[in-house]
């Protein structure tokens, strides 16, 4: 039997990760993700699937993210009807991040019409909620460090990857006619001193492996993380402001939680309320409650005194209304609202009613990409546009570097450790092309690995007559 990989994505790039095993005759597509970010990379969202979905037995997702599972609608659109496996987390967080991708691709196709510039009469969306709902029937669970025989020549296992709840590396074992073989996936890989989640499992064998390298350049020290927004809180909270931090839904406010209540705890800020105000936020901090044993806060999550999640000073907000209310707020709180890049949703409101008043605080917490309006205002802009209106910008801008989920230089070398025995080959994915040449050079000098920096659409045979 032969087994080939193709690169349909997360190649050269951080986004569109979907990698196609060809094993034997059985064609598994490990990740299913969306092209983000630059205009290029989104078109090939709308280009013909390189293979006919209908052909593919079944897809594998190493976690939810919309860079790893967001073509998962099209793909059935175009025909694909095999099972999808991830884990439990990953199942429920990707029928959140599913349809709220859904709305936004509706959203834009409505604005495009509206604005008249797409060169179609009625502009489609690349799918819409009900696709989306059409991938939640296909979705079937694992459960960490279990195996499971998903075909006669196929058995999978995942392992805790970190970086967001239920992100998993996954081990496959190929069985041939007259060897086994094991092929690991990283997926992405979190941090080794997080907080919440458990650091990435050591996976000790693997003949292949695809190994992702975002942060391959660089070093994320995440000591100073809470020392700067204490301090910005408190100075915010003496002026008699409030805090206001743009967060992403899945990962970043639960962590932002956990340090609040951490920092309220020690005294280090105020007593003062803590409103979560997007109804996504709030959902997925439910499953943070709901799968407690797949990170080590769980055993907290039943004393009220030690549960971030849920204590005196913390308030969520779902419906609309009880969001507009937190406009009439003047001072003792903090507010923390989606978009994370302040590219829509929520938030803008608070920026439009926060911004030109200059006792409030709006705290970055991620990073902000060129174009968005996060950026801007970090580069000092007087004034923000928002609904149409140019919000002067009073209020003090603020960014805390550090709180990245993946995995940076030092720890993706630190995972790699943890082989035995050096894979025979290592294709480095997911990265920008000088971070994943900075990562490659290191396992080259450090580790004596030879690794692959693969290309888009470029294919390899990693084993043949096995
Ligand atoms: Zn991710």
């Amino acid at each position: 039997m032969n087994v080939r990989v193709k690169f349909l994505g997360g190649a050269g790039t951080v986004t569109g990760s979907r990698f196609l095993l060809e094993i034997g005759f059985l064609k598994v597509l490990v990740d299913c993700g969306l092209f983000q970010g630059m205009k290029d990379y989104r078109l090939r969202n709308w280009e013909p699937f390189p293979v006919d979905p209908a052909g593919i037995d079944m897809v594998l997702l190493t976690h939810a993210h919309i860079d790893h599972s967001g073509y998962l609608p099209k793909l059935v659109k175009e025909g694909f009807s095999g099972p999808i496996y991830c884990t439990e987390p990953t199942l429920e967080l990707v029928k959140i991040l599913l349809l709220d991708a859904g709305k936004l691709q509706e959203e834009e196709a409505a604005y495009a019409q509206k604005k008249g510039y797409s060169k179609h009469e009625k502009p489609e969306p690349l799918f819409s909620m009900k696709d989306a709902e059409r991938v939640f029937p296909l979705l079937q669970p694992l459960r960490f460090e279990e195996e499971y025989s998903l075909h006669e020549s196929l058995r999978v296992t995942a392992y805790n990857a970190g970086h967001i709840l239920g992100a998993a590396i996954l081990k496959l074992k190929i069985k041939g006619e007259n060897q086994e073989k094991k092929i690991v996936f990283s997926g992405d890989l979190g941090r080794y001193h997080d907080p919440i989640l458990n650091p990435p499992a050591d996976i000790p064998f693997g003949d292949v492996l695809f190994m992702e390298s975002t942060y391959g350049n660089r070093v994320n020290e995440n000591a100073k993380v809470s020392g700067q927004l204490a301090k910005i809180i408190k100075e915010t909270y003496m002026k008699g402001g409030v805090s206001v931090i743009p967060s992403f839904a899945v990962g970043r406010t639960q962590m932002i939680l956990y340090l609040l209540h951490r920092m309220q705890k020690l005294g280090t800020i105020p007593d003062i309320p803590i409103y979560v105000d997007s109804p996504m936020a709030i959902d997925v901090t439910q499953l943070y409650k709901n799968f407690g044993h797949y990170h080590h806060l769980g055993p907290f999550l039943d004393e009220s005194d030690a549960n971030p999640f849920l204590h005196k000073n913390l308030h969520y907000y779902k419906t609309q209304d009880s969001s507009m209310t937190l406009n009439h707020l003047r001072g003792d709180a903090i507010i923390i609202s989606a978009s994370g890049m302040a590219t829509g949703g929520r938030i803008l409101h608070h920026l439009y009613n926060r911004l030109p008043n200059e006792d409030d605080s709006v705290i970055f917490v991620g990073y902000q990409p060129e174009g968005t309006r996060g950026r801007k205002l970090l580069d000092g802009e007087k004034t923000c546009r928002i609904y149409g209106v140019d919000v002067p910008v009073k209020a003090s801008v603020h960014f805390i570097e550090g709180l990245s989920a993946h995995a940076d230089q030092k720890e993706l070398l630190e995972w790699s450790e943890g082989f035995i025995h050096k894979p025979k080959v290592t294709f480095l994915v997911h990265g920008e092309a000088e971070s994943t040449q900075a990562l490659a050079d290191l396992l080259r000098s450090q580790r004596q690995w030879n690794p692959i920096i693969p290309t888009y659409m470029e294919s390899f045979e990693l084993f043949s007559g096995i």
